[in-house]
């Protein structure tokens, strides 16, 4: 027997089915779509059973070494999946088989010996290099005498020492550091043994004493507001004592699931689950765009669509964006489902990932629950597909295979022939233009449940606001309607698009940004550690006392992030409670859902935040949403500027007033002016559809064409110009008249961790010799973009011109 291994070597050359020879004893339970480790050149790698056969045309086949699972990881679908999907997005397949699977799963193997016999019976020189180990790992070898090496051989040969191959797991333990008091001292004691004036000390002192357990160091640290320096005379007199600890995932864990009974439709909600219902009653494949603005229920419908499915025994996949994957949108499935029920989320170690992706592949689960990766669920008895909030750009992947969620959906609707949902308050142009086409069958729910209004919202101009001479980051009407929901006790949403302190610093005198000496990108001011960062590259440097061009000591922070917003917040209103959410608060295990729940609890009156406020928040309490700048959008070079900015607008005044409370909405900008922000205040989606349309005709633009985009990079910008330059010229030749090649430009990113960085961009309606010439580009670079330094990106359906 014969075994078709796609092997862990990504590369064009190695991107086809290498032959094994099945060992007699495995041929009974060896099946397609299991990993093995087998012999690669000098090497022992991991691959994938694709085929198993009879014949081959090579003679001398080496043996397949070692099977890695009892059961298939890979159903024979998604072997198929993975096909398409290499040649769909010009990747490899090995990368394509990987993607679909929990990173656990894609292990590292590393050789190593243990012994067969009394360690005692070995030469010394081999005892010692065990030690207590049990194990020794072949590296040793470089460091051994030719004699050694002899001996050591010998003993491998003898059976005296085994050769194994040991799986290093890539699921990786997190640690965190933990801070506690040294038992032997008391309060007293230490006090006592500090000057009156260490005040910040004392305080964390009295802190980790009413704590009673050890805590996060960089908790304590930022719930007192101070820094590491503090702790240092505390450490070193041994008052307390620092120590790592392993991360446990706590999020969602001990979440309280009270169970959930389903809502009487209403008819509207009827309506829409009616054709979907049909569909899944006679297993058969529709796509379709369900387009309800917020609060209209389609949740509810997406879970009567799913109980259906569970209901015939079949399974249901639902994608929601990360951000939206909150506990509360847990809850509400796990209400429903009870157990039937595997959430995956990257809040997840990989081990726990692999947990949940387990249950699903002993058919334990009937419904996954997860972000963009999650359609890979190796269900076998697909039922439905829906993706919620489906215009959200998070369901494209940016790495190879660069492949965009929707299309995977479409693609094993088919193969189960089950029903896709796409679902959106905003639908992506792309698809609402395909349901107009009927390509998809288009759903419509226009209004909110049982009638709730859907917020006012007022647009306020923010050059007026300067002109009579308010120069805060709140315009006057905000403020007061601040304060009036303070006095009511109601919430308060508040949206910036940004994060950091201050996004850059400028000189005031000569106008010059300090900018990031790897990449062609301004330095990001962090206040907390009065720092410069690199977003890019992670390249840091202490904030400069006087400019480096000028030497002026006028300096200046330009832009304001949240951290500052907080600030003036307290200062302005400092009666409210604010929360803040965005990277900096968010970056540790379950915050963000911590953060969240404390809002909920009414623990504070203002949430203040991110993208990441903007979804998912279903609290009956908030009134009030502000966005504080909805412009910082519409400047970006990117022609969906403005779907985005409309998209967001109308994601964040969803929050507001979507149970008994009415909501307002208050949006801050300075082009007041602009349709994207104007057409919020109808929450006019269709004519927004209508004038973005126009638009994308006049200029060329998808879904009027398809786009594909190269991107070549390299550190030599000689090199990158000439490459480019080529592969505009081969792109013109080959495709047809009818498709427009455009550049070769510097990326609007110019140069990124010393790589310099060109791009062209093809638009095009029907091009059949599309994939067949990029593909000869890859071949032709091949050498190139191995060895060298060279990479050349190829994105179809870009998401990101940068
Ligand atoms: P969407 O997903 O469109 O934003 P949801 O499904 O979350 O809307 O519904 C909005 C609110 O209305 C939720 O609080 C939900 O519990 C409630 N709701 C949904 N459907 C019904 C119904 N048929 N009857 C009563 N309340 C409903
Ligand atoms: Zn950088
Ligand atoms: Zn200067």
């Amino acid at each position: 027997m014969i075994a078709k291994v796609s092997v862990d070597v990504p590369s064009a050359q190695t991107d086809r089915l290498f032959d094994y020879l099945v060992p007699a004893e495995w041929q009974a339970y060896i099946k397609p779509g299991m990993r093995v480790i087998v012999p690669f050149g000098p090497r022992k790698i991991q691959g994938f059973i694709v085929e198993l056969t009879n014949e081959s045309e090579f003679k001398q086949l080496k043996k397949v070494l070692e099977l890695q699972d009892m059961e298939p990881v890979l159903t024979s679908e998604l072997i198929d999946v993975g096909k398409w999907l290499a040649a769909e997005t010009l990747s490899y397949q090995i990368s394509a088989f990987q993607v679909m699977l929990p990173a656990a799963l894609k292990s590292k193997v590393k050789k190593e010996w243990v012994l067969a016999t009394n360690k005692q019976d070995l030469p010394l020189f081999v005892q010692a290099l065990f030690g207590q180990k049990s194990s020794i790992s072949t590296e040793v070898m470089k460091e051994l005498n030719k004699q050694e090496k002899i001996e050591l051989q010998a003993l491998l040969l003898s059976g005296e020492l085994i050769e194994k191959y040991k799986v290093i797991e890539k699921a990786k333990q997190k640690y965190i550091r933990m801070l506690t008091l040294n038992e032997p001292y008391t309060l007293e004691a230490m006090e006592a043994d500090l000057s009156g004036r260490a005040k910040k000390q004392l305080q964390i002192l009295h802190h980790l004493v009413h704590q009673k357990q050890p805590k996060a160091t960089n908790q304590v640290l930022q719930d007192l507001k101070t820094t590491r320096q503090t702790l240092q005379p505390l450490l070193e007199k041994g008052f307390i004592r620092e120590f790592e600890q392993k991360v446990y995932r706590e999020a969602m864990k001990d979440l309280t699931i009270e169970q959930e009974h389903a809502f009487a439709l209403t008819a509207k909600q009827k309506a829409v689950l009616a054709p979907i219902a049909e569909k899944i009653e006679h297993r058969k494949h529709e796509t379709f765009l369900l387009h309800g603005v917020t609060g209209s229920g389609k949740t509810e419908v997406y879970l009567q669509a799913i109980a259906q499915v569970v209901e015939q025994g079949k399974e249901a996949i639902m994608l929601v964006p990360e951000i939206s994957l909150t506990p509360q949108m847990v809850k509400r499935f796990k209400g429903r489902f009870g157990d039937l029920v595997a959430v995956l989320h990257s809040g997840l170690s990989a081990g726990e990932k692999l947990d949940e992706w387990r249950k699903i592949q002993r058919q334990e689960v009937k419904v996954v629950v997860g972000a963009r990766s999650a359609i890979f669920a190796p269900f076998q008895h697909l039922g439905m597909i829906i993706i919620d909030e489906e215009h959200e750009t998070t369901y494209k992947q940016e790495d190879n295979p660069r492949y965009h969620a929707r299309d995977v959906a479409i693609y094993r609707g088919e193969y189960h022939q089950c029903p896709v949902i796409l679902g959106s308050a905003t639908p992506s142009l792309e698809s609402y233009a395909r349901a107009k086409k009927e390509v998809y069958t288009l759903l419509e729910l226009l209004e909110r449940v049982n009638n709730r209004d859907m917020p006012t919202v007022e647009i306020v101009d923010m050059r007026e606001e300067l002109r009579n001479g308010n120069r805060s980051m709140f315009s006057e009407v905000l403020m007061e309607k601040m304060k009036e929901k303070l006095e009511k006790q109601e919430q308060i949403v508040l949206f910036l698009n940004r994060r950091g302190h201050s996004t850059f610093i400028m000189c005031r005198d000569c106008g010059y940004v300090a900018t990031c000496t790897h990449c062609d990108v301004s330095f990001t001011y962090h206040r907390h550690q009065h720092k410069l960062k690199c977003h890019y590259c992670g390249d840091e440097r202490q904030m400069p006392k006087t400019c480096d061009s000028c030497q002026s000591e006028h300096i200046r922070f330009f832009g304001s992030g949240t951290q500052k917003v907080e600030e003036e917040l307290t200062k302005l209103l400092p009666q409210a409670r604010v929360i803040r959410m965005d990277v900096d608060t968010t970056s540790r295990k379950g915050s963000h859902e911590r953060l969240l729940e404390s809002f909920e609890r009414g623990e504070a009156d203002i949430l203040l935040g991110t993208q990441m406020i903007a979804k998912g928040l279903d609290f009956p309490s908030i009134t009030l949403v502000g966005v504080l700048a909805a412009d910082s959008m519409l400047h970006i070079p990117d022609f969906r500027a403005a779907e985005r900015t409309f998209q967001l607008m109308e994601q964040v005044s969803g929050r507001a007033g979507r149970h008994t409370l009415p909501g307002e909405v208050f949006i801050q900008t300075y082009t007041p002016e602009h349709y994207s922000i104007q057409l919020v205040q109808a929450h006019d989606y269709h004519e927004f559809y209508r004038k973005e349309m126009n638009n994308r005709r006049l200029a060329g633009y998808p879904p009027y064409y398809y786009m594909a985009l190269i991107n070549i990079s390299d550190q030599e910008l000689t090199k990158v110009i000439s490459v480019s330059e080529k592969i505009v010229q081969v792109l013109k030749r080959d495709l047809q008249p009818s498709t427009i090649v455009l550049g070769p430009v510097a990326s609007p990113l110019a140069r990124l961790k010393d790589r310099y960085r060109y791009q062209c961009m093809i638009k095009y309606r029907n091009e059949p010799r599309l994939i067949e010439t990029l593909r000869n580009i890859q071949d032709h670079y091949l050498k190139e973009t191995n060895q060298g330094n060279l990479q050349i990106h190829m994105d179809l359906n870009p998401f990101i011109f940068m």
